[in-house]
């Protein structure tokens, strides 16, 4: 249960939070609802809210659903919410996700920056974008200003002050992960934005370099995955390094401390080393934070008024685009929840197998 009373004023102020207290009264006492920290604004105290539902082994495959990273991009709260609505009532009556769920674990994170939304800004109450919070990578470039900047608090995708320890939310997130996900012996994150270009990309690490990520096999495996169950999916799906390069993504400094079972000197080696290295036994499977970007600007492109809102460049505004969007992304949540659960069925390659996954997905995508 939520402890709605200690939140009145947020509810009151927050749509989002008023539908995630339904969404978790909805599950009753199927879900473990955490109150992770509580971060105070202009005397409204506002919750971030963690829900946990399915298999509590530590072990057990997860999938994590998150959102609200950005103050702007309501729509990405929305969604999660839509997958949280369907997900609780199939609860109700659908024995077969009953029974998935006795060795399936789904956690959320609908809303991670409710000060940011309620503001109606992209970062946090200090002015500092969370997805450029990380300590920045030793060897990362980033694309100017969008790929994160020191100068002031002022301008958007502030890194926050050099040297300073990482923000209340960016924390609640890692910690999060950390504790639900992390010991999962399979995982898929998806983390749900708006706003950049005109269809749905699916994007992957590593935010802060054009080298592919050590996970480019079980990534490419993913893909055809998908291709292949949903063929008319809507989907772009490419590292977000080909869009720009960031600096302290919050979703790099996870993947990289995470390691996917790599001996650490293995973690940043480059594609070739790869190659020339003698593969260990693999006794853990993925950990894929993948990243859903709702094109917005086709919104836009449709109903160009919007752009005279502040939300408007972020979200979809009339009411029957605004359905549409949430019922689009529905298929994609129930596609994850199998293959996380089923994650050693596709992602487990034997050494041959793996080095012709691993050129395909380098031909497809860093070429
Ligand atoms: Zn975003």
């Amino acid at each position: 249960m939520m402890p709605t009373a200690a939140f009145a004023d947020a509810i009151r102020e927050l749509p989002e939070l008023a539908d995630l207290r339904d969404v978790i009264e909805r599950f009753g006492d199927r879900a473990e609802t955490h109150v992770l920290a509580t971060v105070r604004h202009d005397g409204v105290e506002f919750p971030i809210i963690g829900v946990v539902v399915g298999a509590t082994r530590p072990s057990a495959p997860t999938l994590a659903l998150v959102g609200g990273v950005h103050g702007l991009e309501r729509i990405g709260t929305r969604v999660v919410l839509a997958g949280m609505h369907t997900i609780a009532t199939f609860l109700t009556w659908d024995r077969m996700l009953n029974a998935a769920l006795a060795d399936l674990r789904v956690v959320f994170l609908p809303l991670l920056n409710p000060v940011g939304m309620w503001m109606r800004r992209r970062c946090n109450g200090s002015g500092v974008d969370l997805m450029r919070n990380a300590p920045p990578h030793p060897d990362a470039s980033a694309t100017p200003l969008v790929g994160g900047q020191r100068v002031s608090n002022k301008l958007p995708w502030y890194q926050g002050d050099e040297g300073a320890p990482m923000q209340l939310e960016s924390r609640v997130l890692c910690d999060f992960i950390r504790e639900w996900v992390f010991p999962a012996r399979q995982s898929i994150v998806l983390d749900v934005h708006s706003g950049f270009g005109t269809v749905d990309r699916i994007w992957f690490p590593y935010a802060y370099t054009r080298r592919p990520f050590p996970s480019l096999a079980e990534v490419y495996a993913l893909k055809r995955l998908l291709d292949e169950t949903l063929p008319n999916h809507v989907y772009a799906m490419e590292p977000i390094s080909s869009s720009y390069l960031v600096q302290g993504d919050l979703w790099d400094h996870l993947y990289d401390e995470h390691g996917d079972g790599r001996s650490p000197d293995t973690r940043h080696r480059t594609l070739d080393q790869a190659h020339r290295l003698p593969r260990e036994p693999r006794y853990r499977g993925p950990f894929l934070p993948l990243t859903l970007e709702l094109g917005s600007w086709l919104w836009v492109k449709k109903n160009p008024r919007q752009l005279f809102d502040v939300l408007g460049g972020f979200n979809p505004i009339r009411p029957h685009r605004l359905r549409r969007t949430l019922r689009r992304h529905i298929p994609l949540i129930e596609f994850l929840l199998r293959a996380v659960a089923g994650a050693e069925i596709w992602s487990v390659f034997d050494g041959h197998e793996r080095q012709r996954m691993e050129s395909e997905a380098f031909s497809l995508w860093f070429t």
